[in-house]
C-alpha cells in the first residue's frame, strides 16, 4: 500500500525566535512538494510564533504531559500545545526516555492523551548500541512498539518512528538492509498489534538523515519518511531532505 510520506523535524533544546525564520525556506519547500506532509517539532516556547509564521507546516510539541492539567510543573498539557496552534507531538523520544526515565506506559498515556486532544503523535521506538550488538535489536523495538502502542492506534493520528539510539547525533547509520529489516519487523509487529490498520500507519526513519543519505534510507522497505533532529535546524540542511522525500 501506498503511503503518503511524513518528513519531520525534532528542533530539541535549539532555537529561539530568531531562528524560526529558517521555517520560511522550509516552508517553501514543503510547498513546492503537495504529495509530502512536512512537520517540524519545536521547544515549547517557539510553538505559538513557528504556528503563527508558517500555515503550510505542521508544528508541534517535543513531549507533553498526559494529564489535562494540574500539579506537573514544567511540563505541558496537550491542550496548551493545541492552544499554542501545535498539531501533534513526540512521544517517547530516546532522549527522553534515558533523561527522564520515562517508561513505556508513560508513553503510551501520552499518545493517548494527544489523540483525546485531536492532535497526531509520532511514537519514537529504538535500540541501543549494547541491545544491537547482543542481537536483542528486534526484539527490543518490537517489545517497546508493543508496550507503548496507544490504544485506538490508526494511520490518521499516529506514525511510528524508528531511532536506534546510536544512530542519533552520531552521524552513524545502520545499512539500508538493517534499517529494511527493522521496519519490517516493526510492520509485522503492527499488524498482529492492529490488524489491517498496520498497513497504513507510517513507520519513519530516524537517525543521523541528512541531505546526501536520505534519499538511500527512504528508500529502505517500509521506510515511510524520516524524522530528523541536527539537520532540521536550517533551511539549507533540511529543504535537501524534503527534496529527496517528495
Ligand atoms: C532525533 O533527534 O530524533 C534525531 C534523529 O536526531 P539526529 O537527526 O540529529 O540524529
Amino acid at each position: 500500500m501506498a503511503r503518503r510520506r511524513l518528513v519531520a523535524g525534532n528542533w530539541k533544546m535549539n532555537g529561539d525566535l530568531a531562528a524560526l525564520a529558517e521555517l520560511d525556506g522550509i516552508a517553501a519547500a514543503a510547498a513546492a512538494a503537495p504529495g509530502l506532509d512536512v512537520a517540524i517539532a519545536v521547544p515549547a516556547t517557539l510553538i505559538m510564533a513557528a504556528a503563527a509564521r508558517t500555515a503550510g507546516l505542521a508544528i508541534g510539541a517535543e513531549d507533553v504531559h498526559p494529564a489535562e492539567k494540574g500539579a506537573h510543573t514544567g511540563c505541558i498539557s496537550v491542550g496548551m500545545v493545541r492552544d499554542a496552534g501545535g498539531r501533534f507531538s513526540i512521544v517517547g523520544h530516546s532522549e527522553r526516555r534515558a533523561d527522564c526515565h520515562e517508561t513505556d506506559a508513560e508513553v503510551r498515556a501520552k499518545a493517548e492523551a494527544l489523540h483525546r486532544g485531536g492532535l497526531s503523535a509520532i511514537l519514537c521506538v529504538g535500540e541501543t548500541l549494547a541491545e544491537r550488538d547482543a542481537g536483542q535489536a528486534v526484539q527490543v523495538v518490537t517489545g517497546q512498539l508493543a508496550a507503548s502502542l496507544p490504544g485506538g492506534a490508526a494511520a490518521g493520528w499516529l506514525s511510528i518512528a524508528y531511532e536506534p539510539v546510536w544512530a542519533i547525533g552520531t552521524g552513524r547509520t545502520p545499512t539500508v538492509g538493517d534499517v529494511a529489516a527493522m521496519h519490517g519487523a516493526i510492520r509485522e509487529e503492527l499488524r498482529a498489534l492492529v490488524g489491517n490498520e498496520a498497513e497504513r500507519i507510517r513507520i519513519l526513519y530516524g537517525g543521523s538523515v541528512t541531505g546526501d543519505n536520505a534519499a538511500e534510507l527512504l528508500g529502505a522497505g517500509d521506510v515511510d519518511g524520516a524524522l530528523v533532529g541536527g539537520a532540521s535546524l536550517t533551511a539549507a540542511k533540511f529543504v535537501p531532505i524534503i527534496e529527496a522525500a517528495a
